[in-house]
């Protein structure tokens, strides 16, 4: 009984956001970490297929158990040595955010005989904990040689993570500032971002903002399925 109620209200929930977001073209991930299979299958259920997950062992168990047919879009830190891991089924690394870890990405997704779609994550808050290229970086990032050489990677995109704050105004600045990066790098580098189609920015509490300043591709965990379990299963 408790589950029917909690799917229930999933799928209520699901149904409110994604016509929020359809009229606006702008594509859902549901972030799943630490949320049940019976969560997960009760919007695969409705014809939901993109799914993000944070930890590599949680994100290789649920592809398992769950229809093969599901995009598991990894969404978390990832280590060059779990890649290989994720490489055999995994449908869009979000968090990028060294030239060795993509080097590796592209060495595995060789091995699997896969064009690997990846984005590269920008660190666009003010807090040193979030992950990602620094703005000054990316320019010699898209200038080195050895990125011509990677033959199973596909950029498609950037992908921020704003400021965790109450002030909606540095939030926006700070996906404005995406935004534009994601504008300038598409006009400097045509060459190797032909395949750029997603800015990947907002989340639960700041996803209204980051689609007003151009966000195409939202990740959404709490307000679909609730709030999470303390800890990996
Ligand atoms: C957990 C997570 C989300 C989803 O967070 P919610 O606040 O639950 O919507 C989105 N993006 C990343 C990178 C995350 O780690």
């Amino acid at each position: 009984m408790a589950i029917f109620c909690r799917v229930n209200l999933i799928e209520e929930k699901y149904t409110r956001i994604k016509s929020e977001l359809s009229p606006l073209k702008v594509k859902l991930v549901a972030v799943s970490k630490l949320q049940s299979i019976e969560s997960i299958q009760a919007l695969y259920n409705l014809g939901h297929r993109d799914f993000g997950e944070n930890y590599v062992q949680e994100c290789c168990e649920k592809h398992e158990k769950l229809p093969k047919d599901i995009h598991w879009h990894f969404i978390g830190h990832l280590q060059s040595n779990k890649v290989k891991y994720i490489s055999p089924f995994i449908h869009l690394i979000h968090g990028v955010d060294s030239l060795k870890l993509l080097k590796e990405i592209n060495k595995q997704a060789a091995r699997c005989e896969r064009i690997q779609s990846v984005l590269l994550q920008i660190h666009i808050a003010s807090e040193e904990t979030k992950f990602g290229f620094s703005v000054n970086e990316i320019d010699s990032f898209f200038m080195s040689a050895d990125l011509r050489q990677m033959k199973n990677i596909q950029i498609e995109g950037l992908m921020g993570m704003a400021t965790f704050s109450e002030n909606t105004e540095i939030i926006r600045k700070e996906f404005n500032g995406l935004n534009q990066l994601f504008e300038r790098i598409k006009k400097q580098f045509p060459e190797l971002t032909n395949n750029f189609r997603y800015l990947s920015m907002g989340m639960t509490s700041d996803f209204k903002i980051a689609i007003e300043e151009g966000s195409n591709l939202v990740r959404i965990g709490s307000a679909l399925f609730g709030e999470r379990k303390k800890t990996s299963t």
